[in-house]
C-alpha cells in the first residue's frame, strides 16, 4: 500500500501511519527517519524508518492514542488550501466545500472559521505577490516568471547561482527578429535593476525606423569581460545572432553614447 502524506500548516509533508503523524527528522543513503509529530510536546518515542517508499520499521508510540479526527482535519486543511490557490471560487465557497462534510469530531480538530478564512486569503495573497528580491545569487526562479503568457520560454539562459549570474530574458521570435537588425542599441539601466544585480542591459533591434526592445539581461557588474561573454551567449542562443556573414554591417550602438 502506497504510504499516505498529509501536509502541515507550514507546507511541510507529514507521514500518516497506523493513525498517527510523523515529522521528517532525517535521511541517511535511501532511508529516512521519521518521528512522531508530538515529540517535542509529549517526548513520544513513536518512529518510522522508510526505504523505497516502504516502512522497514515502526516503534511504537507510547504515551498517546491515535488521532483519526486530527489527520482527517490536517487533510482538510490541505484541500481547502490547494482549493485556495487553483480556483477562484470566494473565500466563502471554498471554505463551505471544504468543511461541509465534515463530522463533528473532525471539526473540533480544526481551527475557527475565521481563522480558517485567513487561511484561504493567506494563500492567494501569496500567491499573488512577486517573491521578494533575492538577497544573494543562490536563488531559484519560480515557473510562472520563466514563460510569458503565451507559455513561451522567456527566461532564454541562466548561468546559475555564483557570483556572475546572468539571467537573459527574451523570446526566439524576438531572437529571430534581432538576427534581422542591421542594428542594434544597447542601453544599461542601473536605477531598475534588483539589488544584488549591477544593471538591466537592454538590447534593441532596429528595424526601418522602429527601435524594438527585445533581449532583457540582468548582469552582476559592468566589466567588459561581462559583456563579451553576454554577447557570446546571445551567438549560442541563436545561429547567425550576430551575422558575420549575413549581416556585415551590423553595428552596436550605446544609447547612452548618443544622448
Ligand atoms: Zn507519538
Amino acid at each position: 500500500m502506497a504510504l499516505e502524506y498529509v501536509l502541515s500548516e507550514k507546507n511541510k509533508y507529514m507521514l500518516i501511519y497506523h493513525g498517527f503523524l510523523h515529522v521528517k527528522e532525517r535521511e541517511h543513503d535511501n532511508k529516512t527517519y521519521w518521528k512522531c509529530s508530538e515529540y517535542k510536546k509529549i517526548h513520544c518515542k513513536g518512529r518510522l524508518h522508510v526505504v523505497d517508499d516502504k516502512i522497514t520499521k515502526f516503534i511504537e508510540h507510547n504515551n498517546h492514542v491515535p488521532n483519526a479526527a486530527k489527520i482527517e482535519a490536517k487533510k482538510v486543511i490541505s484541500i481547502l488550501k490547494k482549493n485556495a490557490s487553483q480556483t477562484t471560487l470566494s473565500t466563502h465557497s471554498v471554505l463551505g466545500n471544504a468543511v461541509m462534510q465534515v463530522t463533528s469530531a473532525v471539526s473540533a480538530e480544526m481551527s475557527s472559521i475565521n481563522t480558517l478564512k485567513r487561511t484561504i486569503q493567506r494563500v492567494r495573497q501569496k500567491e499573488e505577490a512577486a517573491p521578494a528580491n533575492p538577497s544573494n545569487f543562490e536563488f531559484i526562479i519560480p515557473d510562472q516568471y520563466r514563460y510569458n503568457s503565451n507559455g513561451e520560454l522567456f527566461l532564454k539562459f541562466d548561468s546559475g547561482p555564483t557570483e556572475s549570474r546572468i539571467l537573459i530574458f527574451t523570446t526566439q521570435q524576438n531572437l529571430d527578429f534581432m538576427s534581422e537588425c542591421d542594428n542594434w542599441f544597447c542601453d544599461g539601466t542601473f536605477s531598475v535593476a534588483p539589488p544584488i544585480f549591477a544593471q538591466l542591459y537592454t538590447i534593441h533591434g532596429v528595424c526601418y525606423s522602429n527601435v524594438i526592445p527585445s533581449v532583457y539581461v540582468l548582469l552582476p557588474d559592468k566589466k567588459e569581460k561581462t559583456y563579451r561573454h553576454m554577447f557570446e551567449i546571445l551567438k549560442s542562443l541563436k545561429n547567425n545572432m550576430l551575422g558575420a556573414t549575413s549581416h556585415p554591417k551590423k553595428k552596436f550602438t550605446e544609447i547612452e553614447q548618443l544622448k
